[in-house]
């Protein structure tokens, strides 16, 4: 069993009562590593760490916190194959995906944060002759960051670059299902030499340990990546200690295909955004949308290749499909496809949990499924269940799409399928989705504000808006 630890004041410790818990790689449902069960004491020890770091921290240049940024990349992006590897084996995604999607971006994360806060300037106002108003961009101090598991160091590392790069220093908690990069991040900064208590990375269950964290009166700030339920009991948490917060939840996407689409192109992408790390992005398009001019063709194109899609063991290089990440969470999926057959839906593809063979047999693996039949406003179609599991439905109109897309709680991305430019700006202009990509899915520019509308987000990370998030904002106003 490996054993990972804390990272508090440039060390790592165990937690204070010594308690652990074990976490499992997915593929094979065999535990392989321990963590600390870290409680309300651990994050005291971490809090004071950082405080003792902070003036040191905020006080070096943005040239000089850009430059441990980059360290950081460096030496990630040398040992990327090692780093894909330990991804790939904590979350059961295949190591394919962890190479080329999660370690690329966790480098392009401290990366562009390194640059970004090089190239920032604050504003002032000529109010008149004799008045001059300008605007600092502090650090904000102490900043707690919360992932999830599903894509674990890319989002993790997404919260603590531009916290770090704007003077702050940090309490993160990973989730406790997928604590391995962020262990050997812990690792990586040691190595370093990060000056201690500028990261802290504290391990452990939701509660006690991220409740602890959101808690904490002198940890201010709160960015949260995660489910609705868990950002809607930490805004709860947080509100009345007047924190600010930054919510990034759940999603349930529309992918539009319009008739006068690229085929092959919405095809190829709406089979990648519906079952890409086994449907466990948040902006996975788990409802797919089809005008009915196209919708049998389009379907039947969609079961022959789906019908291809086997899961196998995630540690294969050709492996395009792993596992799903918990026992618990295959169940969740299973019952929402007991729910769907309840609510009138049809399985045209999928809907069993399969076992691999060999090494894998006792890992959580789950057929890509394909659902037809059901309403837009039946609870398969609304709630999120983050798996590999699509619906898909025929719509006639544009305006009756736009009205079903809308229908759901969550805000959080849309794909638009079509070669009528009009068309696209119109229906994403419409769209009560965080972000519309039109006749693509996943292309990042960091540089972009990223986040859900309605009940998907609260505030924006990316670029100008993260570096705004991690600071705070004082109007000085001199009369010469
Ligand atoms: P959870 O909400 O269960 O957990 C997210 C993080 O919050 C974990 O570190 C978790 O710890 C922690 N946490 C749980 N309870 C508390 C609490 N009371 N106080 C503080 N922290 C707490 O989400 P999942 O990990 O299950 O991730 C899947 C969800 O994340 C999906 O809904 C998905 O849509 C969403 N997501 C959203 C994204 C976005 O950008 N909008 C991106 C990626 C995912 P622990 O896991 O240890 O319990």
């Amino acid at each position: 069993m490996e054993i990972i630890q804390n990272y508090i004041d440039g060390a790592l410790i165990t937690s204070k009562s010594g308690n652990v818990m074990p976490t499992e790689e997915p593929a094979t449902g065999s535990e392989y590593a321990s963590l600390p069960v870290s409680e309300p004491s651990d994050i005291d020890v971490a809090v004071i760490a950082a405080k003792k770091a902070f003036q040191g921290w905020a006080g070096l240049s943005s040239a000089d916190r850009s430059q441990w940024l980059l360290k950081i990349a460096q030496a990630i992006e040398d040992d990327r194959d090692r780093w894909a590897s330990a991804e790939s084996k904590d979350t059961g995604k295949p190591l394919a995906l962890a190479r080329s999607l999660d370690i690329p971006r966790a480098v392009a994360n401290f990366r562009f944060f390194a640059n970004a806060v090089l190239h920032t300037a604050s504003q002032a106002h000529h109010t008149s002759p004799t008045i001059l108003n300008y605007t600092n961009r502090n650090p904000i101090g102490i900043v707690g960051c919360i992932s999830p598991w599903n894509l674990p160091l890319y989002l993790l590392s997404w919260k603590i670059a531009p916290a770090l790069a704007t003077g702050n220093c940090v309490i993160a908690k990973p989730s406790e299902i997928t604590p391995m990069t962020a262990h050997m991040l812990s690792q990586l900064c040691i190595e370093i030499g990060l000056p201690p208590g500028v990261l802290n990375i504290v391990h452990g269950p939701g509660d006690p340990t991220g409740q602890a964290i959101v808690d904490h009166p002198d940890i201010t700030a709160i960015s949260f990546t995660g489910g609705t339920q868990t950002g809607r009991n930490i805004a709860s948490n947080a509100a009345p200690l007047f924190k600010k917060l930054s919510l990034e939840m759940g999603g349930k996407n529309p992918n539009i295909v319009f008739q006068d689409c690229d085929f092959e192109d919405a095809l190829k992408h709406t089979i990648r955004s519906g079952f890409a790390n086994q449907g466990q992005i948040c902006l996975c398009g788990s409802r797919v949308f089809v005008q009915q001019e196209i919708y049998q063709r389009f379907k039947k194109a969609l079961v022959d290749q789906v019908g291809w899609l086997k899961p196998a063991d995630p540690a294969d290089a050709e492996t395009k499909m792993g596992a799903i990440i918990s026992k618990e969470h295959l169940q969740k999926i299973e019952s929402y496809i007991a729910l769907a057959k309840h609510e009138g839906g049809k399985i045209i593809v999928g809907g069993e949990r399969i076992q691999v063979k060999g090494r894998c047999q006792h890992g959580y693996f789950m057929q890509p499924t394909i659902i037809e039949g059901l309403h837009h406003n039946c609870r398969t179609n609304q709630e999120e269940i983050f798996g590999p599991v699509i619906t898909l439905a025929p719509f006639k109109y544009e305006q009756e799409v736009i009205e079903w897309s809308n229908s759901v709680e969550y805000g959080l991305s849309a794909s638009i399928w079509t070669k009528n430019l009009s068309r696209a700006h119109r229906v994403a202009s419409l769209l009560k989705n965080g972000v519309v990509w039109v006749n693509c899915w996943l292309i990042r520019d960091l540089r972009t504000p990223f986040g859900g509308m309605k009940q998907s987000g609260v505030g924006r990370e990316g670029g100008e808006e993260a570096l705004r998030f991690f600071t705070k904002a004082q109007n000085v106003c001199i009369q010469l």
